[in-house]
């Protein structure tokens, strides 16, 4: 007859080799529905009303972290820089900014968060703030006609305070979902957001390059929003479609690395579970993009997070001005 202890022991390594298991598990790539057939509707869009429309990356800080968090599948230690940025875009009808990087007393905002925000969240290096990004680029705040954020998140509201009045542009579905948000974290992109005015917005327009709607921001077919949820309830994308230089579409935090889409794979289940609002919804999200990332590698598709992609876009772009 087995002892009791002996029960204890098997029970223990059975537990032992259940978390070996699960450890293994969260690092290994994950099934997802990419191979049906599925072509969506796509009307190739008027080129004619495009503008010229400059497009600056501004990187505030960032953090690095080891592959295999940010692409799950990936067994790399390989550090991996995720960027704190704002977009600096003008358009002959408005000059405005998606999201807005860090402003330049960000560590008062964040000394009374928990613990668990400063060790985790708070360990980014600071490089240079919103404020003076654009100081450096002549953009007075003044300039700026409204800030468009990409979704309701402190690390892309936290350069707002640089940014005294200036109107804020949120999509309503992210609105109204952080308005019922209660936490500590939720607090303080109120605190960020300050008094600035706020203007909603809805993408209740027709379905654009295989996304289910739309938003024409300017009325010219140059810059549409879409809603790439999933991440949050109203993360959403902007594609630029300009006559001066390639195409781009923006994504807020859709996929933290063009890996993300690529491959399609989620970061690693820990940090999923802890940044996605709605699982499901955001690998759907993770699926669109990657269909239209095969069927349009031309088009750089951009997280607000993607260092790599935010460089090598820069890169282009200031050779194709020194050239022009
Ligand atoms: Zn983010």
């Amino acid at each position: 007859m087995m002892k009791l202890r002996n029960w204890a022991t098997a029970g223990a390594v059975a537990l032992g080799a259940a978390g070996a298991g699960l450890a293994l598990k969260s690092v290994l790539p994950q099934h997802f529905a990419i191979d049906q057939a599925y072509e969506p509707q796509e009307a190739v869009p008027d080129s004619s009303t495009w503008p010229e429309i400059e497009v600056t990356f501004l990187r505030c800080g960032y953090v690095t972290l080891p592959e295999f968090l940010v692409v799950r599948g990936a067994f790399s230690f390989v550090p991996h820089v995720n960027a704190y940025s704002a977009v600096l875009i003008r358009h002959p009808q408005g000059t405005f900014l998606y999201d807005t990087g860090f402003c330049s007393n960000i560590y008062a905002f964040l000394r009374n968060q928990s613990l668990f925000f400063r060790t985790l969240l708070g360990g980014f290096i600071f490089e240079q703030a919103l404020s003076s990004h654009l100081q450096q680029l002549e953009v007075k705040p003044d300039d700026l006609d409204f800030v468009l954020l990409s979704h309701l998140h402190w690390d892309h509201v936290s350069g707002i305070p640089d940014l005294p009045g200036v109107p804020l542009r949120i999509n309503r579905v992210e609105y109204d979902a952080a308005k019922l948000d209660t936490s500590g974290i939720a607090e303080l992109v109120w605190q960020f957001m300050g008094d600035n005015p706020h203007e909603l917005f809805e993408c209740t327009g027709p379905a654009y390059m295989g996304f289910r709607s739309s938003y024409d921001l300017f009325g010219d077919g140059s810059l549409i929003l879409v809603p790439l949820p999933g991440h949050t309830p109203g993360n959403t994308g902007l594609f630029i479609n300009r006559a001066s230089g390639p195409r781009l579409f923006l994504i807020g935090d859709a996929a933290w690395s063009a890996e993300n889409y690529m491959y399609p794979a989620t970061t690693h289940p820990v940090l999923w579970s802890l940044f996605t609002n709605d699982d499901a919804t955001a690998r759907q999200t993770l699926i669109d993009l990657h269909r239209f990332y095969l069927r349009h590698p031309e088009i750089p598709v951009i997280g607000m997070h993607d260092a790599r992609m935010q460089k090598a876009f820069m890169t282009v772009e200031e050779r194709r001005l020194v050239e022009a």
